[in-house]
């Protein structure tokens, strides 16, 4: 499928890609995890895979260690998961002082799951604010994951006073919001959501490429064309492709354009130049 657009590379359309956000670690990808990342390598598609938990963070990091460059971590407990686990800043602080973790997350808040319950909700906001302050400590940027709680979190980053880089993961908020945290200086990222919902329209026209990465979240959220309504196929980092391509048609500019821009910023917010 995203082969064919790989294939025009061979008729000289150079470009690189880069998966920001993806869960290669997860038992989704034990069956072919190595051939899927020798498959992106291979078409210079580069990601980071995100640890949800301390088990699925140590395993992103083990991945990243098995590859000499293009494949990268992120660690920490999704807010999902803070009643199931207790985060334990010193295991994650040794995990994260790899020199391939480039990122802390993802965290954030998600009330999802607990809207009517305010302990974990609470819980969940101590969570975050560890998580800020080891970014802090490391000096690393945040990867944040945010269900509508856009003003929660962006009080919690204001009262931390911690100016911390970042980028707001699968961005599902409306452009006011957007607008606040590009000022903060954050970056806000897309998946396959975009190519098929049309609601992010504004907000992927309103925000400076300049400021814009692209992310897959791997298994889940499998873009147009690959989706089936039902019975989705599980998402790939390779697909992170026609995420860039929604970005091009709806930003009326070229696909190359997007395709370098991400992968700059990318670099750039990840300290990988
Ligand atoms: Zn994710």
């Amino acid at each position: 499928m995203a082969a064919f657009f790989i294939f025009q590379k061979d008729v000289n359309i150079v470009f690189m890609l880069f998966d920001t956000h993806c869960h290669l670690n997860f038992d989704d990808f034990n069956s072919n995890r190595d051939e899927i990342i020798n498959r992106c390598l291979s078409n210079d598609i580069y990601i980071i895979n995100v640890g949800a938990d301390y088990e699925t963070s140590k395993k992103a990091v083990e991945i990243a260690g098995k590859y000499e460059k293009g494949v990268y971590s992120s660690v920490a407990l999704h807010p999902h998961n803070v009643d199931k686990e207790k985060f334990d800043y010193k295991k994650f602080k040794e995990l994260a002082k790899n020199s391939k973790v480039v990122a802390i997350g993802e965290c954030g808040l998600d009330y999802a799951f607990c809207e009517n319950d305010e302990k974990t909700q609470k819980l969940q906001q101590k969570v975050f604010v560890e998580h800020l302050k080891l970014a802090k400590e490391l000096n690393k940027p945040v990867i944040i994951h945010s269900r509508r709680l856009f003003p929660e979190i962006l009080k919690l980053l204001h009262d931390t006073g911690y100016m911390l880089r970042g980028v707001l993961h699968c961005y599902m908020g409306r452009w006011s919001y957007a607008e606040e945290y590009l000022k903060m200086g954050f970056y806000i990222s897309f998946t396959g959501l975009i190519t098929y919902a049309r609601d992010y329209d504004k907000v992927i026209k309103n925000t400076p490429l300049e400021r814009i990465l692209i992310e897959t979240d791997a298994p889940y959220l499998t873009p147009e064309p690959i989706r089936k309504p039902e019975n989705s196929p599980r998402n790939e980092p390779q697909y992170v492709e026609y995420v860039a391509r929604k970005i091009a048609e709806i930003k009326e500019i070229p696909f190359d354009q997007v395709a370098s821009q991400t992968t700059q910023n990318a670099k750039e917010l990840f300290n990988l130049v």
